[in-house]
């Protein structure tokens, strides 16, 4: 007895003394730490319970049905390709909420849904003002086809007795998602996101980390430390007890292992919500993600901008983790005439040709495997061509070069030459859906006179969905020099240098506009180097983005509209690129097919949406 009292006696003197070297124990007890993912889940079931405690919500997350919602319609609005409804809806028994609920005009369903949430100062029409911080995002996600809904948080003040302020904050955006749940033909229950900026932002990790029918969350312009919050801040955050439990990376932690992505803008000042705070954050939200083994499915998006919302990270979320069916796409093989469709639903996307190819009444010496025809735009158009009578080497989406060395000899793959040169196909590596995307991997090999392996070629293509706008195609091309060294170069004629990535178009493209990174091109270009290209007629077009760690970034191009479309993206151009024996080097690009002309298809921001997939350097 006696000696128990000595060590609580002893456990106070110790508490004391961290307090005051500011290790106070009674701050952030339930810490997330990294175990295992069912003592995770665990964890996270206790704090989950631990905060609706201290948020006053217990009586209101425990019961069974959720409360009528007596709706009653303010406004209708039918705009092009939505519906907005402004509608009062209950909260709880004695409390009424407005809200704003968008519905996609066009037939079918259940659509995907996102709860848009506003910041200090705002409302629930803020999230649908384009000229504001919050860049209209609930408008955007409304025309690209997702259910939205928008309802007010800002208030500082307790409606109800026995509540607090983030209580009731919290229990208006649940409010949202019994909404969407009770929409059953209209959204998918397994497809309900969050998303806002600053307040909203807050609000979106509450959101996300207490109510598990959130499948996919967008935090903006909050993530921080509670340390910095305290200062220079609405400390309408706090509330009794919080502090005692847990940091905001804890919170986030709940999400997990649900997609989550953070935005923190560059220009947020030191006392704001400041980059490499962020970073730090980010950091502790990870383990838990690394232990249910979903590392990617947390990030931090740092954009240029300051506290504002990031439109285009924002909606490529949305449609990567919502409006995806990961059954969706298909592989359909003909292995008769050698070639591989991949399907996305209903629509084909391209076809890959790793058998030999011959279009009739052609001379055999043409024959040639390991191209894509066709290439398809989203609405089913074909927009490459294959065997044209004006260039019969010209192949869909190739990849051949006009000036080869190996073996001594000189010889190309452009063109038929004597000796012969050519890729054959020997393998698939992966044939996988992930993640909604499609990748198809393939061995090939290039034989000297058909006969000698004088290179070894690894094509991988990653097939992503498709958004209203655009699809993206990541190409990924591995060449290693096989038995002796293996010299690559562009066209010397009339300096040229064209020999690589190749688009032929469909005749649609004679006369397409071209443009690029540094604006329109009046005429066709050679060898002039830019970051990417685009053929574009006023309905639909395609592009080459070329990737930051390519080789001799940035690189030089044949752009053509005169006689159909062709881009290639030329490397090495004009001086050889030489592969030492089992040496190799890897090419990557982006095939961006969209809707639309360059403007409205979002060549520029795709390209800038890409180059944020490497990292800064
Ligand atoms: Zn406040």
């Amino acid at each position: 007895m006696r000696r128990r009292y000595q060590r609580f006696w002893l456990i106070g003197i110790i508490l004391a003394s961290m307090s005051l070297f500011g290790l106070d124990s009674n701050i952030r007890r339930m810490k997330y730490s990294s175990r295992s993912e069912k003592e995770a889940v665990r964890w996270q079931e206790d704090v989950r319970g631990a905060l609706f405690g201290i948020l006053k919500m217990e009586d209101l997350v425990s019961t069974e049905t959720p409360l009528p919602f007596e709706k009653k319609e303010l406004r209708e609005e039918k705009l092009k390709s939505y519906q907005q409804i402004e509608l009062e809806i209950n909260s709880t028994r004695r409390r009424k909420i407005p809200v704003i609920l968008t519905l996609p005009n066009k037939a079918g369903g259940p659509f995907p849904a996102v709860v848009c949430i506003h910041g200090h100062g705002g409302t629930r029409y803020s999230v649908h003002d384009r000229s504001s911080v919050y860049k209209g995002f609930a408008a955007a996600l409304a025309e690209s086809g997702f259910v939205t809904v928008a309802v007010d948080v800002g208030q500082h003040e307790i409606f109800e007795k026995d509540r607090t302020l983030m209580g009731e904050r919290l229990w208006d955006l649940m409010r949202c998602v019994d909404l969407l749940l009770s929409l059953e033909n209209k959204v998918d229950r397994e497809r309900i996101g969050c998303a806002g900026l600053s307040l909203g932002g807050e609000m979106a990790m509450w959101l996300g980390a207490m109510d598990s029918r959130v499948s996919a969350a967008v935090s903006s312009g909050f993530l921080t430390v509670m340390d910095q919050m305290e200062q220079n801040h609405c400390l309408c955050w706090k509330f009794d007890g919080l502090r005692e439990l847990v940091d905001f990376a804890d919170i986030y932690s709940l999400i997990a292992p649900r997609p989550l992505m953070c935005q923190n803008g560059l220009q947020e000042e030191p006392k704001d919500f400041y980059v490499p705070i962020a970073r730090k954050a980010m950091d502790e939200v990870k383990v838990i993600y690394e232990d249910f083994n979903r590392p990617q499915n947390a990030f931090l998006d740092v954009h240029e901008g300051g506290h504002e919302i990031h439109l285009p990270s924002l909606m490529e979320f949305f449609h990567k983790y919502l409006t995806i069916r990961n059954d969706s796409m298909k592989f359909v093989e003909n292995k008769e005439k050698g070639f591989l469709t991949v399907r996305d639903g209903k629509d084909d996307v391209l076809t890959y040709r790793f058998g030999d190819q011959l279009k009739e009444g052609i001379d055999p010496e043409q024959t040639r495997s390991c191209y894509i025809h066709a290439l398809y735009s989203l609405d089913g158009q074909v927009l490459t061509d294959d065997f044209p009578k004006d260039h019969l080497h010209h192949h869909g989406v190739f990849w051949t070069w006009p000036i080869v060395k190996t073996r001594d000899q000189l010889t190309q793959t452009w063109h038929p030459h004597s000796p012969s040169l050519r890729q054959y196909f020997v393998r698939w590596l992966k044939r996988e859906k992930k993640n909604g995307t499609a990748i198809i991997s393939v061995e090939n090999v290039w034989k000297l006179d058909n006969r000698e392996v004088v290179a070894k070629e690894i094509v991988t293509l990653q097939i992503h969905p498709a958004d209203n706008t655009s699809r993206a195609l990541d190409l990924e091309l591995k060449i290693q020099a096989v038995g002796s060294s293996l010299t690559l170069q562009g066209t010397p004629d009339q300096n040229k240098g064209y020999g690589g990535l190749s688009i032929r178009g469909a005749p649609m493209f004679t006369g397409a506009s071209m443009s690029t990174d540094r604006g329109m091109l009046e005429e066709d270009s050679t060898n002039v180097p830019f970051y990417w290209a685009d053929l574009s007629t006023k309905d639909l077009g395609v592009a080459i983005f070329v990737s930051p760690d390519h080789p001799d970034f940035p690189i030089t191009w044949l752009i053509r509209n005169s006689y159909a479309g062709f881009i290639n993206a030329s490397w090495p151009g004009l001086d050889p690129s030489v592969l030492e024996p089992d040496e190799s080097v890897t090419l990557r690009y982006r095939i961006y097919v969209h809707r639309g002309d360059r403007t409205t298809g979002k060549v520029r921001e795709a390209y800038k949406q890409y180059l944020s997939l490497f990292p800064k350097k």
